[in-house]
């Protein structure tokens, strides 16, 4: 549904309110296609392309219909619900031809972990168990020229080593020379497909510990494995880039309440490290975020300055995630 909006009225000739997912994005989820994995006003809707999708009825046809029509409304000012009040519509003059420069592939429900504020693993009922392939769906994007090579690919999950065609999918996308892969892992199991991506820059893995200490990642993940991941960031930071950097990070969520201190970033940060990591990557529990993003409290901002800070002393890249990528701006 496209509702008029006065704050998304185009006065500019050829300009008009759209993002990189609506032009030119592509996500496949358990059991449906979609056009990005943000949701805005409609929070847990997103812009749907498909329902009942078990990858056996691709049709890029459709898809470019499908956003054709939002392009078609949102120059009249009209907004897809879904995307109102998501930070990431913005007024420009769009490149319209229809292809596609950001995948990503999250269709998977599997994992080895149970971390406290993943909805898949509160829920394991409400996700379909029919798991569906997209390692041919992708080889014939990129056949056709649909996917473009300089695509930003981002797997979400489950966990990718539970899932039996990543190795194929990886070096699919690596032997035809894509260079802009992002991997979120639980960090469990390690995934030795991933080293030459990694030592080539081409492959960026986001482990989420989310804690600095065994007893905060129990409380947190649900699993006993703190010391096991830790040694697994550590083996992937070995995999250093020509520039001597490891491309991995160790995420850290903040949870309100849970894991919300400076003596526990602290521990985190000093891990990160001894780990020879180079990124420094913080985000907000989802469902806090949503209910609090309006007036986030001083306690929160105060954390998430002191990190940047702390970032900047101890020389690493500091990332705000996502859906708080500007809350510092
Ligand atoms: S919800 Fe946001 S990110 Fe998704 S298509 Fe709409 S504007 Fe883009
Ligand atoms: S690692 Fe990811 S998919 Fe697995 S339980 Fe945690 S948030 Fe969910």
């Amino acid at each position: 549904m496209f509702v008029l909006s006065q704050n998304h009225k185009s006065f500019k000739d050829g300009f008009y309110y759209s993002c990189d997912w609506l032009e030119h994005g592509l996500v496949f989820f358990p059991s449906k296609l979609t056009m990005c994995c943000f949701t805005g006003k409609g929070e847990n809707s997103h812009t749907l392309i498909q329902d009942n999708f078990y990858g056996d009825d691709f049709n890029i046809d459709r898809i470019n219909k499908i956003r054709e029509k939002f392009r078609y409304f949102h120059k009249k000012g009209k907004i897809h619900v879904n995307c109102l009040n998501c930070p990431n519509l913005k007024l420009e003059a769009w490149d319209e031809r229809n292809y596609i420069d950001s995948l990503y592939i999250s269709h998977w429900t599997d994992c080895n972990n149970k971390c406290s504020y993943c909805f898949i693993a509160q829920n394991p009922d409400k996700f379909s168990k029919k798991h569906y392939s997209v390692i041919n769906i992708i080889k014939k994007l990129v056949k056709d020229g649909v996917l473009k090579r300089n695509s930003k690919i981002l797997f979400g999950g489950g966990e990718p080593a539970l899932l039996d065609e990543f190795p194929d999918i990886i070096n699919f996308l690596l032997g035809e020379g894509f260079q802009n892969i992002r991997v979120h892992s639980s960090g469990i199991k390690y995934i030795k497909e991933l080293e030459q991506g990694l030592k080539e820059g081409k492959i960026h893995l986001t482990i989420s510990v989310d804690s600095g200490s065994d007893e905060t990642y129990k409380k947190i993940k649900n699993t006993d494995l703190y010391s096991v991941v830790r040694d697994n960031i550590k083996k992937y930071a070995q995999n250093k880039m020509p520039n001597n950097e490891a491309n991995v990070s160790a995420k850290y969520i903040i949870i309100p309440n849970v894991n919300d201190s400076k003596e526990e970033l602290e521990k985190w940060l000093l891990a990160n490290l001894e780990a020879g990591l180079n990124y420094t990557i913080l985000d907000i529990e989802e469902n806090w975020f949503l209910k609090n993003k309006k007036n986030i409290d001083l306690h929160i901002i105060d954390l998430l300055k002191y990190v940047k800070h702390r970032s900047i002393e101890l020389g690493t890249h500091f990332e705000l995630y996502e859906r708080i990528e500007h809350l510092l701006d």
